[in-house]
């Protein structure tokens, strides 16, 4: 039997607010521990919370670009629990009436485009963080992190394999950094998914049971553990069993999922609405105002690259991912137009050198404009495309424009004709008998006359010219 896997996603987005939810003490991380709470955060006894204008404005911009539906008003509520990390004993988060819900975002693999539910968007708070001393049976907390404010979007289960999991978690996170509203960074904790997956019989339109599935902290864990959980409920009822629904956790090490809490151990929450909030109410107004400052947004920015720039969608895609990078791209083509050219050099050598030392594209040493001048001076002639690669790495040393690098390590390329047909004569001279091999028909030598030839110029001949004059020659 044939099963086809249903997931669905719950993401935690750290909104970048210079501010707490319900309180003015700074979200800022790093700070030492405890020095960033107050009375309100910290829970104490006839405090009250004051809800911080910028996490709604962050989470409408959100809705608004998620295609969500948006309430006139919405509540928050306790939802209860007892743990070290949690000073009121609750934590405040939306419920019954969130801020959005019924949205969508379209992803696309391997060229398909699907489009994927979005059930709701709600605003919460974070918890402290716990640091658990490996010596000794000791717990600390440290209650900087408690009130920094969250989104959690909840997908619809509309995705159907680890790759448009991860694609659809790229598109969530690219736009959360379009709109400058988190980090998205899932190594330090400012994105976070938790993945819900069952399996059922191809062509069946009743779920499965599920498993949820935490503890993931990359692109890469969330597509490794969804493969692995899919693999294992599909080896389970194809024994005869049943899958079980719990929570399961995500071992990166031995690459597998393992049972956490079963549905009995789960947690009875106990939500009312907070007593202490009042009803969030946001006027159409205001949709209107967070709608008109929107950036174009990354599926958009996509198709007007295809359109635009007559790039194929992987190169459209890749360029996009960020803001910046997109930036980077757009500047360069503004003063050397060729627009391909420029993706290539940009996915090719820029993201390169930029992968391989861990830096993002705000860390380029070579400039937009300085690139521009680089192909320029390829398509002139000026310099050979291996000559510019070399000419790319001292721009990325030295972060000196390419004409004074072609200048002070004398990089010109030789294109005067009669300067290289002397070259070619001196070259089939001293080659008598290669020269009469190729004319019996071993044509394959054209290459070791091209590299001779290349040889004596030190690189520097254009090796275009080379070639004509060679095969014009040999004739
Ligand atoms: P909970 O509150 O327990 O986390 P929800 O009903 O809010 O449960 O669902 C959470 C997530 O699980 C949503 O993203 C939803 O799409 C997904 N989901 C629900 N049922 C299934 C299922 N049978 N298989 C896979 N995912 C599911
Ligand atoms: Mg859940
Ligand atoms: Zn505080």
């Amino acid at each position: 039997m044939e099963f086809e896997p249903v997931i669905g996603l719950e993401v935690h987005a750290q909104l970048k607010t210079r501010t707490k939810i319900f309180c003015g003490c700074s979200t800022k991380f790093g700070a030492p521990p405890n020095t960033h709470t107050c009375p309100v955060c910290l829970g104490m006894p006839g405090v009250l919370p004051v809800l911080n204008k910028k996490v709604v404005d962050f989470t409408l911009a959100m809705a608004i670009a998620t295609n969500c539906r948006i309430a006139a008003e919405s509540r928050f509520a306790r939802k209860n629990y007892f743990y070290p990390d949690l000073p009121k004993g609750y934590q405040i988060s939306q419920y019954e009436l969130p801020i959005a819900e019924n949205g969508y975002i379209d992803i696309e693999t391997q060229g398909e485009r699907k489009r994927i539910g979005i059930t709701r968007i709600h605003m919460e708070e974070d918890a402290g963080k716990l640091i658990h001393d490996p010596n000794r049976p000791l717990s600390r907390v440290d209650f900087n992190r408690t009130g920094v404010p969250l989104i959690e979007i909840v997908s619809e289960p509309d995705i159907h394999s680890a790759e448009q999991a991860g694609a659809y978690l790229r598109q969530l996170r690219a736009i959360v950094r379009y709109l400058g509203i988190s980090d998205g960074n899932m190594e330090e904790g400012s994105f976070r998914c938790d993945a819900n997956v069952s399996i059922r019989p191809r062509g069946s339109d009743v779920f499965g049971t599920r498993t949820e599935i935490k503890n993931l902290n990359s692109f890469r864990h969330v597509e490794e553990a969804l493969r692995f959980e899919i693999a294992r409920q599909t080896e389970v009822l194809l024994e005869g069993g049943n899958v079980v629904q719990e929570t399961r956790l995500w071992d990166p090490d031995q690459k597998k999922t393992v049972a956490m809490r079963g549905k009995e151990e789960a947690h009875d929450y106990r939500y009312f609405p907070d007593p202490d909030l009042l009803p969030l109410v946001v006027e159409k107004q205001w949709i209107e105002e967070v709608r008109k400052r929107l950036p174009e947004l990354p599926g958009e920015r996509k198709a007007r690259f295809t359109r635009e720039y007559d790039l194929p969608a992987y190169d459209s895609e890749v360029l996009t991912a960020s803001r910046e990078l997109a930036d980077y791209f757009e500047a360069c083509v503004k003063s050397y137009p060729r627009a391909k050219q420029v993706s290539n050099w940009v996915m090719g050598s820029v993201l390169g050198y930029l992968n391989a030392q861990g830096k993002t594209i705000e860390q380029c040493n070579v400039s937009a404009d300085h690139l521009a001048q680089l192909l320029s001076l390829i398509d002139s002639g000026t310099i050979s495309g291996k000559m510019a690669k070399e000419v790319f790495d001292e721009m990325w040393q030295t972060g000196k424009s390419p004409k004074e690098i072609v200048k002070e390590k004398d990089l010109v390329q030789v294109t005067d004709r009669s300067a290289l047909e002397a070259v070619v004569d001196a070259v089939l001279t001293r080659h008598p008998g290669e020269v009469e091999a190729y004319r019996c028909g071993k044509t394959k030598l054209l290459g070791f006359f091209v590299g001779q030839v290349m040889k004596q110029t030190q690189g520097k001949a254009n090796p275009k010219m080379v070639n004509e004059i060679l095969r014009e020659k040999l004739e």
